[in-house]
C-alpha cells in the first residue's frame, strides 16, 4: 500500500466519522420536525415543518396538572377506567395535551375492555414516534408525541383488523376536540 493510498483512506475515514457525529447531533437536538396538521373539523391540512415544543421540567409543571405532568413528562400511566375518554364515542380529534398536535381520531377508536382510550391507528404516522422499552418484560412500545416528546401511551399488536394494532392512550396525555363543521368556503 502506497503512502498516498493510506492518506486517502484515513481521510475518507475521518470524513465519515465527522459526518456521523454531526448526524447524531442534529437528530438529538433537532429544533424542528415535520408533522401533519389537522383543523378542528378533522380535515388534513398537510405536512408542516414546525418548531419542537421544548420546556424545562419546571415550566412543564406550571403548564400541566400534576397528573398530566407525571403521565406525559415522566412516563407514568393513568389508572384504567380513569376519566371518560375510554368510553367516549363522539366524533372528534384527540390532540396532545402538551403541544396541541393531532395524534388520534375518533374514526379509528374502538371499545376496549382495557379501560383506556384505544385506537387502531395514529391520525398520521408523522405525528408520533415509538420507542421499545427494553427494560420492561414483556417489552412495551412507548407512543410518544413527535413535536414535544410527551409520553402518550403504549402500542400493542392485539388490535382489530386491518392494522391489528391497539394504541392504548392515557386520558391525561390528550385533549378531545369535538368535531366542528368547517366554515363555509374554508
Ligand atoms: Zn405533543
Amino acid at each position: 500500500m502506497s503512502k498516498q493510498q493510506i492518506t486517502r483512506r484515513s481521510l475518507v475515514k475521518c470524513f465519515a466519522v465527522v459526518a456521523s457525529v454531526s448526524l447524531a447531533r442534529s437528530s438529538e437536538s433537532e429544533p424542528e420536525v415535520t408533522i401533519v396538521e389537522f383543523n378542528d373539523a378533522g380535515e388534513k391540512i398537510g405536512p408542516a415543518r414546525v418548531k419542537k415544543v421544548l420546556h424545562t421540567e419546571a415550566e412543564w409543571r406550571k403548564l400541566l396538572t400534576l397528573q398530566q405532568f407525571y403521565v406525559t413528562r415522566k412516563g407514568t400511566s393513568d389508572l384504567a377506567y380513569y376519566g371518560t375518554y375510554f368510553k367516549l364515542r363522539d366524533a372528534g380529534l384527540y390532540r396532545c395535551v402538551c403541544c396541541g398536535s393531532a395524534v388520534f381520531s375518533s374514526q379509528t377508536k374502538f371499545d376496549s375492555p382495557s379501560g383506556y382510550a384505544c385506537f387502531s391507528a395514529v391520525i398520521a404516522e408523522e405525528n408520533i414516534r415509538t420507542y421499545v422499552d427494553m427494560a420492561e418484560e414483556p417489552k412495551r412500545v412507548d407512543v410518544i408525541c413527535k413535536r414535544c416528546d410527551a409520553h402518550l401511551g403504549y402500542e400493542y399488536n392485539d388490535g382489530p383488523e386491518p392494522t391489528h394494532l391497539r394504541f392504548a392512550i392515557n386520558e391525561s396525555a390528550v385533549k378531545f376536540i369535538p368535531l366542528k363543521k368547517s366554515a363555509p368556503g374554508g
